[in-house]
C-alpha cells in the first residue's frame, strides 16, 4: 500500500510574516487525524522558520529546488547536504517553472535527482507534457523521456527512492485540471516506465499536480496509480490545502 502524500508548493509567494502565517494555520488547522503524508515547499529562505514551527506535528518541510552538485563554487545553488542540515529531506527537482522559465535540461534535472539521492534527499520528480506536446499526441514520448534522462544516471533502486508528480504545463495555474482518466492514463504510463528501469514501481509514490482544489481532490485521488497531490496555487490557502488533503484517504 502507498501512503498519499499531499505536498504543498508555495513556489516565490509570501513575505517571512505571510509564511509564518501560514505555516501556522496549517499546523493548527490540519490535526493528527491524517489520512497522508504533508509536505510544504516554501521559499528556500524561509525553510527555517518552516521547519521550527512544524517541529512535532509530522509536517515535512522540503525545497523547491537542489543543487546537481555536492558543494562549491555554483553560485546561487543549494546542496543537498544545506537542506538536510536545516531539517529537510525532501526538494522538488525539474518542475516544469525551473525547466521553462530556467532552462533546466532533462539531463540537468537528472542530476539534481541524483545528487538529492546521494545525500538522503528524497527528489520529487516534476514532469509533464505541455498543450502542444498533449495535442500533438506526444505525451508519452515527453514521459518517457523525462524519466529516462534520470534513469541514465541513477539505478532502479534510487528511482524507488524518489516520488514522480505528474504535472502537465496546461494544468498548471490555469485553473484547468486534467481529467481524473487523464491523470490516471500518464500516471499508469510512468508506473510502467519506471518498472521498465528496475525501479519497484508499485512502491513509488506518483502525485498528480495542476490546478488541484478541494472540489477536485477526491475524484483524482480516487485512481488507482495517483497517490496523492503536489498543490501549487491552493497551498497558499491553509482551508483549502487543508480540505485536500482531508480528501486523500
Ligand atoms: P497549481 O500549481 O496547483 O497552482 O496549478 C501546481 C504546481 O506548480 O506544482
Amino acid at each position: 500500500m502507498r501512503r498519499p502524500l499531499v505536498a504543498g508548493n508555495w513556489k516565490m509567494h509570501g513575505t517571512r510574516a505571510t509564511v509564518r502565517a501560514l505555516m501556522t494555520a496549517v499546523r493548527d488547522g490540519l490535526g493528527d487525524n491524517r489520512g497522508a503524508d504533508v509536505l510544504v515547499l516554501p521559499p528556500a529562505v524561509y525553510i527555517p522558520d518552516a521547519v521550527r514551527l512544524a517541529e512535532g506535528t509530522g509536517i515535512g518541510v522540503g525545497a523547491q529546488n537542489v543543487a546537481d552538485q555536492d558543494q562549491g563554487a555554483y553560485t546561487g545553488e543549494i546542496a543537498a547536504d544545506m537542506l538536510t542540515d536545516l531539517g529537510c529531506a525532501h526538494a522538488l527537482v525539474g518542475h516544469s517553472e525551473r525547466r521553462l522559465h530556467y532552462g533546466e535540461s532533462d539531463a540537468l534535472v537528472a542530476a539534481r535527482f541524483a545528487a538529492a539521492i546521494r545525500h538522503g534527499v528524497t527528489p520529487l520528480l516534476c514532469v509533464g507534457e505541455t498543450l502542444e506536446q498533449r495535442e500533438s499526441g506526444d505525451t508519452e514520448a515527453v514521459l518517457a523521456a523525462q524519466i529516462d534522462a534520470v534513469a541514465e544516471h541513477v539505478d532502479g533502486e534510487a528511482l524507488t527512492r524518489g516520488v514522480v508528480a505528474y504535472e502537465p504545463v496546461w494544468a498548471i495555474g490555469t485553473g484547468r485540471t486534467a481529467t481524473p482518466e487523464q491523470a490516471q492514463s500518464a500516471h499508469a504510463f510512468i508506473r510502467a516506465r519506471l518498472a521498465v528501469h528496475g525501479a519497484a514501481a508499485t512502491q513509488v509514490r506518483i502525485l498528480y499536480g495542476g490546478s488541484v482544489k478541494p472540489e477536485t481532490a477526491a475524484e483524482l485521488f480516487a485512481m488507482a496509480d495517483i497517490d496523492g497531490a503536489l498543490v501549487g496555487g491552493a497551498s497558499l490557502k491553509a482551508d483549502d490545502f487543508i480540505n485536500i488533503i482531508a480528501r486523500a484517504v
